[in-house]
C-alpha cells in the first residue's frame, strides 16, 4: 500500500505550467505508436491472445520521456511514475490473463498509469522476431554467436535464431552466464557441459524450451540450445536426446530487446529513455 501512496500524486491541473512542460520536447504519443507498429511489424507477426500487442493504455496524447522494461509489474509502473515517464516499454504487457474485471492489482496498476499520465505500448513476439533489436538476436550476439537462420516457429513464423560454430560448450557456458549475470541472471544446464563441443546451437528468450522447441531441435541437429527457462519435463527430454540446455532465466534472456526500442526511440524523436531493471526471480 506504501508503494501505491507514493506514486499516486494528484492530477495536475491543466492550467497549470510546469518548468518541464517548458523546457522538455514533446511528441505525439500517436507517432510514436504508429513508428512502433511500423518497425516491429505489430500487425502481422502472431502472438498469444493475452500479448494484445501494441499501444495498451493511452495518455493525453504527448511523450517527453520513455521508460522500457521487461515486466508491466506494479513495481515498474511505480518506477516509471516516479522517474516522471509518460511512455513505457514493454515486453510482458498488462493483460496476460485475458479478459478479467478491473479490480484489485489490476485496478492499481490501471489507476496509477491513468493518474500519472503514462501510457503503455507492449510488445512480445515481434520484438523477439526483430532482425536487428529482438532479444534473440541481441542476446546471441552478446554471447558471441552469429545466427545463420530463424528457429522457434510459431504459427508460421520464426521468432527466434539458430547458427552453426566449433567451439567449447563450456565456452558457450560461461559467456552466458557473464552476459545474464549483468541482469541477476544464473545458468543451469539440463547436462554438464564440459567435454562437449557447440558445433550447432539455437537460442529461445524466455519461456524457450518447450516440447515443441525441443522436437525441432532434435530435427535440426542441434546440440546447444540456449534458453530462458522451461517446464521440467524439458530437463528429462533434453537428458534422454544428450541435448545440452542452457536455462539462463526469463527475466535476464529478456531485457536487451526493450532497451534496443529505448535507444532508437531516442535516436528517431529525440525522446530520452530509461531501462527499469527489476528482476523477477525467474
Ligand atoms: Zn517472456
Amino acid at each position: 500500500m506504501l508503494l501505491c501512496r507514493l506514486v499516486l500524486p494528484t492530477m495536475p491541473s491543466t492550467t497549470s505550467v510546469h518548468e518541464s512542460d517548458l523546457i522538455a520536447p514533446r511528441f505525439a504519443l500517436d507517432d510514436i505508436v504508429a513508428a512502433l507498429d511500423a518497425e516491429l511489424r505489430t500487425s502481422s507477426i502472431p502472438d498469444y491472445p493475452g500479448a494484445l500487442n501494441g499501444l495498451q493504455i493511452a495518455n493525453d496524447g504527448h511523450v517527453t520521456r520513455v521508460a522500457v522494461a521487461v515486466d508491466a509489474s506494479m513495481a515498474t509502473i511505480a518506477e516509471a511514475a516516479v522517474l516522471g515517464a509518460d511512455l513505457l516499454i514493454v515486453h510482458h504487457g498488462l493483460f496476460w490473463g485475458g479478459l478479467q474485471p478491473v479490480v484489485g492489482m489490476a485496478y492499481q496498476k490501471q489507476r496509477t498509469l491513468i493518474a500519472n499520465n503514462i501510457a503503455v505500448y507492449s510488445t512480445h513476439l515481434p520484438l523477439d522476431a526483430h532482425a536487428t533489436m529482438g532479444n534473440n538476436v541481441l542476446l546471441a550476439n552478446a554471447i558471441g554467436l552469429t545466427p545463420s537462420s530463424g528457429f522457434g516457429n510459431f504459427k508460421g513464423i520464426d521468432i527466434s535464431v539458430a547458427g552453426e560454430t566449433d567451439i567449447d560448450a563450456t565456452d558457450v557456458l560461461e559467456r552466458t552466464r557473464a552476459v545474464v549475470a549483468r541482469y541477476g541472471g544464473t545458468v543451469r544446464t539440463s547436462v554438464p557441459a564440459q567435454g562437449r563441443r557447440c558445433r550447432r546451437w539455437a537460442l529461445i528468450t524466455g519461456g524457450g524450451a518447450s516440447s515443441d522447441t525441443l522436437r525441432e531441435a532434435r530435427a535440426r541437429g542441434i546440440d546447444t540450445f540456449i534458453t530462458g527457462e522451461g517446464p521440467h519435463h524439458t530437463t528429462v527430454e533434453a537428458q534422454e536426446e544428450d541435448l545440452l540446455i542452457l536455462y539462463a532465466g526469463h527475466y535476464a534472456t529478456e531485457t536487451l530487446g526493450v532497451q534496443a526500442l529505448g535507444a532508437w526511440i531516442e535516436q528517431r524523436f529525440g525522446v530520452p529513455w530509461s531501462f527499469l531493471h527489476l528482476p523477477t526471480g525467474s
